[in-house]
């Protein structure tokens, strides 16, 4: 006999975790597959933005990632391509939007954690840690989802959170384009002789953004962007010897580095698809938008895609529910994605206009207030 469920989200990814707790909270009966290994500790952190802690907290998902994540009460943009036109220093203050903290800054691998400890005491989700192999649409409309083991489990309602290359998306038929930056990035934990002050700092190079995310105590996370070949030449070198490279990048601003943890390499990438949902099935998170990490827009919008699923639902849970989720997510992740990506390209384009049009872009939104709140709140996701 098949396991049999209203919903079934596919993926144990943060995301998909999260998502398969809001829907059982909103009254489905839902399933949850996909392998339990937590993420590697590789200095890999996210900041969650001030939306995003509420929708966790909202679902009792945050607890106790309050003790082991830091609040992000400044973000400074530094720009250090050395071009002719560069722009003095930016800092968006959370004061300005009338907020405490822009959000908090958590290591993936505890956020992960946190969210699995609490999934575990969620009575009306069941959980399957196994991959999914293969689906199948059935004459009477359900679909069906074959486990590793052999399980077979049906529903009415799929939701990828598969990632980025993600079977459920196939299946539905979405279409979906990919790319590839000329970037990887080197990511690290940091202890460091000065204080932070809660801010974090984004330095524009010409290979990329290198950025220091305040942690608890005097540490910071790391996401250093560059060729990858450079990349993979510094993740070879002594940790002692990246630490100083970090912190001659970092021009001191936190004094003497001493690197905490392991080393991470990602190359970047993008995606994109032309939908978000399609006959019953909805992608969500990397599953439908893949961008490098500025901005810490990545998780973000995978949170909001959450927070528009549930809103469609609640509008009634017909077969329309998906279509109005689809509407709702095209204007906010096909803008975020192209905006990361031309801030992106810019920075690595290195010819004067462009030089000139981000220098004198960043200028306006450091010296005018008004240009400032608006992209601080665009930025927040309000
Ligand atoms: C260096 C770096 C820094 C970042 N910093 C930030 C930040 O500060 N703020 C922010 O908002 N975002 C940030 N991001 C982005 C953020 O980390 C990602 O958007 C987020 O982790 C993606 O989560 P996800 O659950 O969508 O996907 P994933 O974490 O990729 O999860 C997908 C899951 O699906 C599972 N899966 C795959 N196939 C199957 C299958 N067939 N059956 C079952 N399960 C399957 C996988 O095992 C995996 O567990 C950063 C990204 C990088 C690279």
């Amino acid at each position: 006999m098949p396991e049999r469920v209203d919903c079934l989200v596919v993926g144990t990814g943060p995301v998909g975790m999260v998502a398969a707790c809001a829907l059982a909270q909103a009254g489905l009966s839902v399933g949850l597959a996909g392998p339990e290994a937590l993420p590697d500790r590789d200095g890999r952190t996210v900041a969650i933005l001030d939306s995003g802690v509420k929708l966790l907290a909202s679902l009792g998902l945050w607890g106790r990632a309050q003790d082991v994540s830091a609040p992000l009460v400044e973000m400074r943009i530094i720009d250090d391509t050395g071009s002719l036109f560069r722009a003095p220093p930016v800092t968006f203050r959370a004061s300005e939007l009338g907020l405490d903290a822009f959000g908090q800054n958590i290591e993936l691998t505890d956020l992960v954690a946190q969210l699995k400890r609490v999934l575990k005491t969620q009575n009306q989700l069941q959980q399957w840690p196994e991959t999914v192999s293969a689906f199948r649409r059935r004459d009477d409309g359900l679909m069906e989802a074959a486990l590793s083991s052999g399980t077979i489990i049906e529903c009415r309602m799929l939701i990828g959170a598969d990632g980025r290359y993600s079977k459920v998306r196939e299946f539905a038929g979405i279409q979906s384009k990919d790319w590839h930056y000329p970037q990887t990035a080197l990511t690290a934990i940091f202890s460091h002789e000065r204080d932070h002050d809660d801010r974090s700092t984004e330095f524009h190079t010409r290979t990329g953004p290198c950025t220091l995310v305040p942690l608890k105590g005097h540490r910071s996370s790391l996401v250093w962007m560059m060729a990858p070949k450079d990349a993979e030449r510094w993740a070879k070198r002594s940790p002692e010897e990246f630490a100083r490279a970090v912190e001659r990048q970092a021009h001191s601003i936190l004094g003497k580095m001493t690197i905490e943890s392991k080393i991470g390499l990602v190359p970047m990438a993008g995606l994109s698809t032309d939908h978000y949902a399609k006959d019953q099935i909805a992608v969500i998170g990397e599953a439908a938008h893949v961008f490098p990490p500025i901005g810490a827009q990545g998780l973000n919008l995978g949170l909001r895609d959450i927070d528009s699923l549930l809103k469609s639902l609640n509008k009634g849970m017909d077969q329309n529910a998906l279509q109005r989720f689809d509407a709702d997510r095209r204007r906010d992740v096909k803008t975020r994605t192209m905006a990361v990506d031309l801030l992106n390209r810019s920075l690595l384009a290195d010819y004067v206009p462009v030089d000139f049009a981000r220098g004198a872009g960043l200028m306006a939104i450091g010296s005018f207030k008004p240009l400032r709140q608006f992209v601080m709140k665009r930025g927040a996701g309000f």
